[in-house]
């Protein structure tokens, strides 16, 4: 048997993508999975052809020595779950189409009305129930913010309020049957929502006297490297507050692939010590300043283009660099024409860099700021757009410092012996730049964003968040970063990034991951954001290779959300929030989306990613992809 929750390790799963009627793709992804260490395997069962199937699946990897708990995947099929409830170690059923069928109707409910929606659950639902506690089967309620039923949009809306009460009206029904052996989720593909689902779920248990294991995922994250910093910025961010017994990362790739970066995730607490240094005592808070249930940017001043209502920046570390030229600057966003004297900027240019000692000799471009440390700066002719970084507090108030920006390194034990001294003068052109090496960073800094709203006279000042790395690769760099970063920009902490590594990671592989961040925790958008369900049984063509061919045609599409689904049972659903969606509808037909309304059914396969580009085109929404000559046109 398998535990989940109390002090069991955090359980790492996953799910096939195969036909579950192939019995034998099927056993052998799994095998593939569970040799990478996948500890649940999740399987569809669309029908009761599946739910039948997976007796043979689960025979044949018991033939094969495999005894890894099978999960059954239930969307809409009730007499599917009840079937497979006798025969895998766990259902999961989403509250969203458990009973409902969408027909996006917004409905005004009486009480009673509700009520005998409910009641209508209850006869459905008691059933599976009943089996699970007869077989001894274990269920997970997952709801997921795409899928959410018209009963719960009409009464709570598409929040994650309403996400936790889908949840919460399965699991009174399980608990009025003596019924507890119980695993909830609250996924969505955008992780501000995912977390606040998550943390909301937990309050109201708590006011309920349940408190049940918790599934962490974010749904849809798409593909390499922006489906890994989305997942650790919304599964991180849970995992730091030790929310969280068992994790999926959904990526639209094979699932063995998945496994690494769950484990990745999951082996940061695993091997996080206490011998490390501890956190600093300090007082326990009897309130919070913010709301752990809405996203809300931290109000503060505007200190040049930092800070207010601008866009949290990036700051490029060239503090190893020996010799900062124009191409060093190549890799963080810059281009260069010689022939034309001329800068260009990406649209994931970082907007300063840290030299350390060194000043720019050559004509930087106009929208950059050179950071400098504070005492070789004043050593030297002071140029334009260079900026002074102080070590301390106490080294700004000895100086001539900048009537520009001056940026101040604090860590918490600075920040603690010096708060409510600040004086509001002194602060005028000053930015926080909040540095840790803390074991537990994030929780140290957020500390820190709390003390400073605390704080009458400092309260609004900007704040970059600086992270120190050492010997990590960069798959290893951008779960730590994404969760360390995320977790505070999650919260409307920060109006900037800062990540520093030993030399090990490129200025590109970090720039990118900066710009990463900021988009999953949808601070910044700098990108076009893809999501892309993981596919599984019910998927109708091949998502990655697809995948891979809308991406390389639309990518330059700034700020454009196209969902990309395997099936039309729940892929218009799941995109929420997608601006376009291209879903599969049957073998080798495709049906476009924009928004939520269908725009053109069944586009045959081939034809289909030309007709989401023409779509896009009619919209207005398409721009030419500049030739590397038109640049600097
Ligand atoms: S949207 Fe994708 S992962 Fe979800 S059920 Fe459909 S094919 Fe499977």
């Amino acid at each position: 048997m398998l535990g989940i929750g109390a002090g069991n390790p955090i359980r790492v799963q996953s799910m096939t993508t195969t036909d579950t009627m192939n019995t034998i793709a099927t056993v052998e992804q799994s095998i593939r999975m569970i040799e990478a260490g996948c500890e649940l395997v999740r399987i569809t069962a669309p029908s009761i052809n599946e739910a039948k199937n997976l007796e043979l699946i689960r025979k044949e990897l018991h033939a094969r020595g495999y005894f890894t708990p099978l999960v059954a995947d239930i969307h809409f099929t009730p007499n599917a779950a009840e079937w497979a409830a006798r025969i895998v170690e766990k259902v999961r059923v989403n509250p969203g189409n458990y009973a409902d069928k969408k027909k996006f109707e917004n409905i005004d409910y009486s009480d009673a009305g509700y009520q005998a929606e409910l009641d209508r659950i209850r006869d459905r639902f008691t059933p599976l129930v009943k089996i699970c506690k007869e077989y001894g089967t274990a269920m997970r309620i997952g709801t997921n913010h795409g899928s959410l039923s018209d009963r719960i949009l009409s009464r709570y809306g598409d929040t994650p309020l309403g996400m936790v009460e889908s949840a919460l009206e399965f699991l009174r029904i399980c608990e009025d049957n003596n019924y507890f052996n119980i695993v909830l989720s609250m996924k969505s593909s955008n992780p501000q929502v995912m977390v606040q689902a998550y943390r909301l779920l937990i309050s109201k248990m708590r006011e309920e006297n349940m408190n049940y294991p918790l599934h962490l995922g974010v749904t849809e994250a798409g593909e390499g490297e922006d489906g890994r910093i989305k997942s650790a910025t919304g599964i991180g961010t849970l995992l730091e507050d030790g929310i969280g017994d068992t994790i999926r990362v959904s990526l639209t790739e094979d699932p063995e692939f998945e496994i690494p970066v769950a484990k990745m995730l999951v082996d940061r607490y695993t091997h996080r010590n206490t011998d490390q240094k501890p956190i600093p005592p300090v007082d326990s808070i009897a309130a919070l300043p913010y709301s752990p249930f809405e996203y809300h940017r931290r109000t503060v001043k505007v200190v040049e283009n930092i800070g207010e209502h601008q866009v949290p920046r990036v700051v490029a570390d060239f503090s190893h660099k020996e010799n900062i030229t124009a191409s060093t600057l190549f890799p963080v966003g810059y281009n260069y024409s010689v022939k034309l004297d001329k800068w260009n900027l990406s649209d994931q240019a970082c907007d300063y860099i840290y030299t350390k000692n060194k000043i720019l000799d050559f004509e930087i471009p106009g929208t950059l700021g050179i950071i400098v440390d504070a005492n070789f700066l004043q050593e030297n002719n002071v140029r334009e757009r260079h900026y002074p970084f102080f070590n301390s507090y106490e080294q700004f108030l000895q100086s001539n410092f900048s009537k520009e920006i001056n940026f101040i390194r604090l860590d918490i034990e600075e920040l603690l012996s010096i708060k409510n001294s600040f004086s509001r003068d002194d602060l005028k052109n000053v930015v926080f730049v909040f540095e840790s090496d803390n074991v537990h960073g994030m929780v140290e800094i957020r500390r820190m964003f709390i003390e400073l709203m605390y704080d009458k006279n400092a309260s609004d000042v900007p704040v970059i968040i600086k992270r120190n790395y050492t010997s990590l690769s960069n798959q290893e760099l951008q779960i730590h970063a994404s969760t360390d970063a995320g977790a505070l920009l999650l919260d409307g902490f920060g109006d900037g990034v800062w990540i520093n590594t030993d030399g090990k990671n490129s200025e590109n592989t970090i720039n990118a991951l900066c710009f990463g961040i900021l988009q999953a925790s949808r601070t910044r958008i700098s990108k076009t954001e893809y999501i892309s369900c993981p596919s599984c049984g019910r998927t109708l063509f091949d998502l990655q290779d697809t995948t891979a061919k809308i991406r390389s045609r639309t990518d330059h599409l700034k700020g454009i959300k196209i969902g990309i689904m395997g099936c039309i049972v729940n892929g218009p659903g799941e995109m929420a929030d997608a601006d376009y969606g291209y879903v599969g509808t049957g073998p080798g037909k495709i049906t476009l989306y924009k928004g939520q309304t269908v725009v053109k059914r069944n586009v045959p396969e081939e034809r289909a990613v030309d007709a989401l580009i023409e779509l896009i085109r009619e919209n207005g929404d398409w721009v030419e992809l500049k030739s590397p000559s038109e640049v600097f046109e």
